[in-house]
């Protein structure tokens, strides 16, 4: 008799952990298959300080085979779920359609860039949601300074030196307090060296949210510690503010002041994958509907969880469990052990977790955090944040370390490899976690926007 398969759509957070609890403790259950567009899997939160300059990109990309004993990693992008013949149908990453027959199926795709309807937006602004993103983001940032530094029109300076942040939940927070640091740092060099950037010439943050407060989701003692702390940096943060319209020359926001800028960061939040909706089955707010066994009603066969399904919150009833890694990683644990209940091995149990608090890392020695609801600022909660960091990261933890250490001592490399282009990293897209080619997989748009 041939084993089952379970197939795993999604090597992100919860995904990864749904293959490592399998291949741990439930080996031999069933055969295992992970299908993800890279052979990694991304650790996101570090993400801000990837754009920053502070670590390396392959820091937070733990590799899939070198890591995960007993799976059989599948490269492809689902573009389809035929759950009546149990198959899923994918794209390789050199463009061929396949097809993959499963007996369980545990959906864990994640979420995209959310846009709002806001003239320009989609041809003139970057999200932050995968690593092609951050590393144009890094390189761009880089490209801004040395290029005002070559320039002799004031305007074109200040257009250059000034970078525009939208959106101050902790992505973009995160992203505006490392991105500060990392263009001063940019500009000192560039000073020293002679350039033309005049002495008092200070790159411009600026951190916006229709919100009243940095971090809204969150610990208001959060949001303080994040507002001082930026603030003293000299980031610009306007609450209550958002943008009116985007163009090629900057940003216009509501209040009527128009922003000159080359850089809109665009980190107004994350909306479900699409791949959920593409399917008909019920969604909340496009997160496909799971009861709490993680289950999708009337097809026992499927399971989903992470931000891609709305998972019913039994800590806070008739509420669904929140978007983020803390859910999804748990999440990912229990959808193992229920999938290997519903093939006849051990037995099955609802998803109950209680929020155990959360860190934002504001760059330099800085922080916030209120782990178990404590609340900690400063280098206190920097070594909190980092030590939380290093003991989830399932790899790479001491070249992480050797990053960390390395960026205390030494200067930021003031370098661009220019090899992600504007327009492989458009925000509206369905894959931002691949940057787009010219035969585009699934759903991504051949971004128009102008810089390169
Ligand atoms: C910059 C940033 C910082 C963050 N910081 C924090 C933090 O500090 N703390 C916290 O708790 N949360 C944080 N989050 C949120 C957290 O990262 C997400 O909630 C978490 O990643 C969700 O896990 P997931 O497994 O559902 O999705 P993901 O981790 O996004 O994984 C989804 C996976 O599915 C793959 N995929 C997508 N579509 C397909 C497809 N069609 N076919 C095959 N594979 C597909 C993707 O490539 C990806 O590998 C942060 C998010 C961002 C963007």
């Amino acid at each position: 008799m041939s084993r089952s398969r379970i197939v795993i759509v999604g090597a992100g957070f919860a995904g990864y952990q749904a293959a490592r609890t399998l291949s741990r403790k439930y080996r031999g259950v069933a055969e295992v298959v992970l299908v993800n567009p890279n052979d990694y899997f991304l650790y996101l939160p570090l993400l801000p300080e990837v754009s920053a300059g502070v670590l390396e990109p392959r820091r937070v990309s733990v590799s899939l085979a070198g890591t995960l004993r007993g799976v059989r990693l599948v490269l492809g992008e689902v573009d389809g779920v035929d759950l009546a013949s149990r198959k899923i149908t994918y794209v390789d990453p050199e463009g061929e359609a396949r097809e993959l027959g499963y007996d369980r199926l545990v959906l864990t795709v994640g979420s995209v860039n959310k846009l709002l309807p806001i003239p320009g937006v989609a041809e003139h602004a970057h999200g932050f949601r995968g690593m092609p993103e951050a590393l144009y983001l890094r390189d761009h940032i880089s490209r801004q300074i040395a290029m005002a530094a070559s320039s002799d029109d004031p305007a074109e300076r200040d257009a250059r030196c000034t970078f525009v942040v939208v959106g101050a939940g902790y992505t973009g927070t995160e992203v505006a307090a490392h991105g500060k640091l990392f263009t001063d740092s940019l500009a000192r060099q560039h000073r020293r060296a002679g350039n033309g950037l005049p002495g008092d010439k200070q790159p411009r943050w600026m951190l916006l949210d229709v919100a009243p407060r940095v971090l809204p989701g969150l610990d208001e003692r959060l949001s303080k510690t994040a507002h001082r702390v930026l603030a003293k940096r000299g980031v610009d943060v306007r609450t209550g503010t958002s943008v009116k319209e985007a163009t090629s020359e900057g940003v216009l926001l509501d209040d009527g002041e128009f922003v000159r800028t080359e850089s809109l960061i665009w980190c107004v939040g994350v909306r479900p994958d699409p791949l959920v909706e593409e399917m008909g089955l019920p969604s909340e707010k496009g997160r496909l509907c799971v009861d709490e066994y993680l289950q999708v009603p009337d097809h026992p066969e499927v399971f989903a969880c992470g931000d891609a399904a709305a998972v019913p919150d039994l800590t806070k009833p008739g509420e669904y469990t929140p978007m983020t890694a803390q859910h999804a990683v748990r999440q990912g644990k229990v959808v193992a052990r229920n999938v290997a209940a519903s093939l006849g091995t051990g037995e099955r149990r609802p998803y109950k977790h209680h929020d155990m608090g959360f860190t934002v890392d504001l760059g330099g020695v800085q922080a916030a955090a209120n782990p178990l609801g404590v609340p900690l600022s400063g280098p206190v909660a920097n070594a909190v944040m980092r030590g939380y960091h290093l003991a989830s990261l399932p790899g790479n933890r001491v070249r992480v370390a050797a990053d960390w250490l390395l960026d205390a001592v030494l200067p930021r490399q003031a370098v661009q490899l220019g090899l992600v282009r504007s327009w492989s990293v458009p925000l509206e897209s369905a894959s931002p976690e691949v940057a787009s080619h010219p035969y585009e997989p699934r759903g991504g748009s051949s971004g128009t926007a102008s810089s390169a």
